[in-house]
C-alpha cells in the first residue's frame, strides 16, 4: 500500500502526463518522470505508452536512478530514453522531475542555429543562453545513430551540459537545454515546476519565431531577449506564481474524458 505522499505524488505525475499532452508538450512521444519521495535512488515513469493514456499505478515503472533499470526485473517494457531522465537524477541531487520533448514551436531552435531567447517575462527560467547539446560527436561508430538518448553514456552527456562549468554535483547553470535535431529536456523541483518549464519553453519558441518574422519586416536587426537581470527576476516570479497555471492546467485534463486517473489525490 503506497503512503499519502507517494499516491500523491503519483497522481500528480499521472496529471503532469495529461497536462503535457494538453499542451503541445508530447504526443505519442515524449515523457515525464519524478524522483521516487521515499527512495532517492529510484524514479518513476509510465511504461512504453502514449502520455496522455496514463491512467494507473500499472502503467508505471520504477527505475533505478543508477544504470536506469528496472527495479522489478519483469517490468513491462518501457521508454528507450529513459537514461536522459536517469542520467539527469543521478547527477543533480536537487532534480525532482524531469520533462523531455519534442514540442513542434521549439523545433526550428533545434534544426538551426537561431539561438533559443527569452522572450517574455514568463520565459524568464530560460536563462539568457539557452545550451544546444549534440549526441553526434558523443555517438560510438557502431552504434545505431538515430538521435535517441538510449544508452548511460549519452544520457550522462546530455546530463553534463545543464552544467558545463560547475564542479559541485547539485549546482545547474541551466534550466533547459535544447537537443540538436530532437527536441528538449527541462528539469524541476517538483513536479508543476517541470511542467511549467516545459510549456512555456514551448510558447516562448513559438513567440520568438512569429516576432523574428514580424521584425524581419522592419530589416531592423536581431531580436532582444529579457536581460540576466530580467532573466532572474523574472524566474523568481515564475515560480511563486505557477501554481495558478498548474491549478488551471489540472481543471482542463480534470473534465476531459480523454484523460484518467485512478490514483486519488
Ligand atoms: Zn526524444
Amino acid at each position: 500500500m503506497a503512503s499519502k505522499g507517494l499516491q500523491n505524488v503519483l497522481h500528480q505525475l499521472v496529471k503532469a502526463n495529461h497536462i503535457l499532452h494538453y499542451h503541445g508538450a508530447v504526443d505519442g512521444f515524449g515523457h515525464i518522470s519524478v524522483r521516487h519521495p521515499e527512495r532517492p535512488n529510484v524514479y518513476v515513469m509510465c511504461g512504453y505508452m502514449p502520455p496522455a493514456l496514463v491512467q494507473s499505478e500499472d502503467d508505471l515503472i520504477e527505475y533505478y536512478v543508477n544504470g536506469s533499470d528496472p527495479v522489478d526485473k519483469n517490468a513491462k517494457n518501457g521508454y528507450s530514453e529513459r537514461f536522459i531522465h536517469g542520467e539527469l537524477f543521478n547527477k543533480y541531487p536537487s532534480i525532482q522531475c524531469v520533462v523531455h520533448s519534442h514540442a513542434e514551436a521549439v523545433l526550428p531552435y533545434v534544426s538551426s542555429t537561431v539561438p533559443l531567447k527569452p522572450m517574455f517575462h514568463m520565459g524568464g527560467f530560460l536563462g539568457t543562453t539557452v545550451p544546444v547539446w549534440d549526441i553526434a560527436p558523443v555517438y560510438d561508430e557502431d552504434y545505431q545513430q538515430d538521435m535517441l538518448v538510449n544508452n548511460a553514456k549519452l544520457g550522462n552527456s546530455l546530463a553534463s551540459s545543464f552544467a558545463p562549468t560547475t564542479t559541485k554535483s547539485d549546482d545547474l547553470e541551466h534550466n533547459v537545454v535544447l537537443m540538436k535535431r530532437h527536441g528538449y529536456t527541462t528539469w524541476g523541483k517538483d513536479i508543476p515546476t517541470a511542467v511549467y518549464r516545459a510549456i512555456y519553453t514551448l510558447i516562448n519558441a513559438g513567440l520568438q519565431t512569429k516576432a523574428a518574422m514580424l521584425q524581419a519586416t522592419l530589416h531592423d536587426g536581431p531580436l532582444e531577449g529579457l536581460s540576466e537581470r530580467h532573466c532572474r527576476d523574472c524566474q523568481k516570479m515564475n515560480e511563486a506564481t505557477q501554481d495558478k497555471s498548474w491549478r488551471l492546467w489540472s481543471r482542463e485534463v480534470e473534465v476531459n474524458p480523454i484523460y484518467r486517473n485512478d490514483i486519488p489525490a
